[in-house]
C-alpha cells in the first residue's frame, strides 16, 4: 500500500512540478493535527526540497491545557505511534513553537520549515507568528494542504462572500474537488535522527482520561476505516441515527488528529455507489462546511452566530449551576439524556443523535447557554473540534448558520423511544436502569420506583419547559 522510495526531486504525483531539491540542507516537518505518513502533501513538499527531514512535534501549553484528558492521553498514544514507525526519530519538544521552531532550524541548519495549514482561531494567529521568526532567520515557510479535502477559505459563493448555508456550500464543495491522495509513507525522506536536539519523551497517558478511548494512531485508522467500509458503510445510511447500533464510522478523533486524511476517505467513497457511501460523504461535508465557517467568523467559535440570540434571557446562577452539574453528570432523570452524558465520561464520545438531545435540552429545557455545555464538550470529547463542536452547539441552540429552528424541541422522551426503540443504549449507560426491559426504559417514572429505586426522578417538567423556551425565543424573534 505504502509508496516506494522516490528519489530526491522527483515529481510525487503526474502533473507536479518538479522542483530540485537540496541533500546537504534538511528541512523539518512540524507534524500538528496530520499525525500521519500516508496521504501527507507536506510530507511530499518536505521531500522535494531535501533527502533529509527532521520530524517535529512541539507540546503547546496552549492547546494541551484545554483539551482534557481523554483528548491529551488519545493525542499522545496518536505520537508514541507515530515516533515508532519512524523508528524513534520524532523529535518532541516542550514550549511555545515561535521559539521553538527557529531555534531548530537553526541547530540543524534547515532550510524550510513544512506544516499542513492549521486553520483555527488560534493556530492561525500561532502560525503567522512562527513564519515571521523563522523569515527573519531566512528559513522558509511552506504551507501545503490542510486537515480537509478543500482548505477552509477556498469555496466562495459567485459573489466572493463564504456561505453561510450547508447545501449550496456542499454542491460548491464538491464542484470545486480535490487532488488524490498524496503516495507518502515513512520511506518518502531519510528522517534525521533528534539525539542532542532536547527531546522530551512522550508524556505518560494521563489517569482521568475515558476509560474507553479508540486506539491511537494511523494503524488503527486505517484498520477501523477498512473495516467499517466492508462492514458498517453499506447500512450507514439506515443506521447512523441509531445509537443502540454501532452504525457510524467513528473516525472523528482520527479525524480530528489527522491520523486519517478526508481524501483518502473521499477517494474510497468515491469507488462505491450505494447510499451508506452517498450519506457518509454528506458528513464529510458538514465538517469542511463547519471549518470553513470557522476559518471566515472565528468569533463564532465563542459568541452566537445569529445576534438576536444576543438577548435571549438565559438561566444563570446557583440553581442554574446545580442543574448545570447535573446535566454533567447524567443525573437529569431522562435516562436517553443521562446515557448519552455517562457514555461521554466512559469513552470520550456520544454519538451523534444523542449529542444533539442533549444540547437540545441544556439549552430549551434548563435554559442554560449552549457555551457552558460545549466547554463541556471540549473538555471531555476524544473528537473534541473547535469548528464541528461549536457550531453542533449553535445549530443546537438556534444559533448558529441555517441551525435547527429554535421552535423545534426536542423532546427527549420521544426521541429516545425513536431512536432507541429497545432501550438497549440506555441500559448500557445507565446502570440504574439495567434490569428494566424494552422501551419502558425511556419512562421510569410511569413504572414502580422499586424497579429502579437509585434512578433520579426527572429535574424537570419537559411541557412545561418547551412553553418556556417558546416564551423567551418570542421575546428575540422578531428584534
Ligand atoms: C452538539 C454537538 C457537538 C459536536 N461536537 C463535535 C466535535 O467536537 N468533534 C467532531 O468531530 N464532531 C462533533 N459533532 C458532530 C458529530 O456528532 C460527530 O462528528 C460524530 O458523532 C462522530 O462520530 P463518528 O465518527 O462515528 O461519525 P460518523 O457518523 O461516522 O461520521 C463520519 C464523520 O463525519 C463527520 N461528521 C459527522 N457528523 C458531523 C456533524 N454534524 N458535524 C461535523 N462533522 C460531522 C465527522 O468527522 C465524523 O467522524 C458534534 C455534534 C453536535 C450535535
Amino acid at each position: 500500500m505504502l509508496p516506494k522510495r522516490r528519489s530526491c526531486g522527483e515529481g510525487g504525483r503526474r502533473g507536479d512540478p518538479v522542483i530540485s531539491c537540496d541533500v546537504t540542507t534538511p528541512a523539518i516537518l512540524w507534524f500538528r493535527r496530520d499525525l500521519r505518513l500516508y496521504d501527507h502533501a507536506a510530507l511530499l513538499a518536505a521531500a522535494r526540497r531535501s533527502e533529509s527531514v527532521l520530524a517535529v512535534f512541539v507540546l503547546d501549553d496552549n492547546l494541551l491545557r484545554p483539551a482534557g484528558a481523554s483528548r491529551r492521553d488519545f493525542l499522545y498514544g496518536c505520537l508514541r505511534e507515530l515516533d515508532e514507525r519512524l523508528g524513534h526519530r520524532l523529535l518532541l519538544r516542550h514550549g511555545d513553537p515561535a521559539e521553538v521552531l527557529p531555534e531548530l532550524a537553526e541547530r540543524v541548519g534547515a532550510g524550510s520549515v513544512h506544516v499542513s495549514a492549521d486553520t483555527n482561531p488560534y493556530g492561525s494567529r500561532r502560525d503567522e507568528r512562527v513564519r515571521d521568526a523563522l523569515r527573519e532567520r531566512g528559513v522558509d515557510w511552506e504551507v501545503t494542504g490542510s486537515p480537509y479535502a478543500v482548505t477552509p477559505g477556498r469555496i466562495t459563493k459567485a459573489d466572493g462572500n463564504p456561505y453561510k448555508v450547508f447545501t449550496p456550500f456542499r454542491r460548491a464543495w464538491s464542484e470545486h474537488g480535490w487532488p488524490p491522495p498524496a503516495e507518502t509513507g515513512v520511506d518518502t525522506v531519510d528522517w534525521m535522527s533528534p539525539e542532542g536536539l532536547d527531546g522530551v519523551p512522550v508524556p505518560d497517558g494521563e489517569q482521568a482520561a475515558a476509560p474507553d478511548l479508540p486506539p491511537p494512531g494511523e494503524t488503527n485508522a486505517l484498520r477501523r476505516w477498512d473495516g467499517f467500509v466492508e462492514s458498517g458503510l453499506p447500512e450507514y445510511d439506515q443506521q447512523r441515527d441509531r445509537p443502540d447500533i454501532a452504525g457510524t464510522s467513528r473516525m472523528s478523533a482520527y479525524l480530528h488528529l489527522g491520523c486519517v486524511h478526508p481524501r483518502t476517505m473521499l477517494r474510497d467513497l468515491s469507488q462505491l455507489d450505494h447510499h451508506g457511501a452517498g450519506s457518509y460523504r454528506n458528513e464529510l461535508a458538514f465538517r469542511e462546511f463547519y471549518a470553513d465557517v470557522l476559518w471566515n467568523w472565528p468569533d463564532s467559535a465563542r459568541y452566537n452566530f445569529d445576534t438576536r440570540f444576543d438577548r435571549m434571557p438565559l438561566d444563570t446562577g446557583s440553581e442554574a449551576n446545580t442543574l448545570f452539574d447535573i446535566w454533567c453528570a447524567g443525573r437529569t432523570g431522562f435516562p436517553i439524556v443521562d446515557a448519552g452524558m455517562r457514555q461521554l465520561l466512559q469513552e470520550g464520545w456520544m454519538h451523534n443523535r444523542v449529542r444533539m438531545i442533549v444540547a437540545s435540552f441544556l439549552v430549551k429545557d434548563l435554559h442554560l447557554p449552549w457555551w457552558w455545555g460545549a466547554r463541556h464538550f471540549m473538555l471531555h470529547l476524544v473528537d473534541g473540534d473547535l469548528a464541528s463542536n461549536q457550531h453542533g452547539w449553535q445549530w443546537a441552540a438556534g444559533s448558529g448558520t441555517d441551525a435547527a429552528p429554535y421552535f423545534r424541541i426536542f423532546n427527549p422522551t420521544t426521541q429516545g423511544e425513536r431512536f432507541d426503540p429497545s432501550g438497549e443504549y440506555v441500559r448500557r449507560y445507565v446502570s440504574e436502569l439495567r434490569d428494566v426491559g424494552g422501551k419502558r426504559v425511556h419512562q421510569p417514572w410511569k413504572f414502580d420506583g422499586a424497579q429502579a429505586p437509585d434512578y433520579p426522578a426527572p429535574v424537570v417538567d419537559h411541557s412545561h419547559e418547551r412553553q418556556e423556551a417558546l416564551a423567551r425565543y418570542g421575546r428575540i424573534k422578531n428584534s
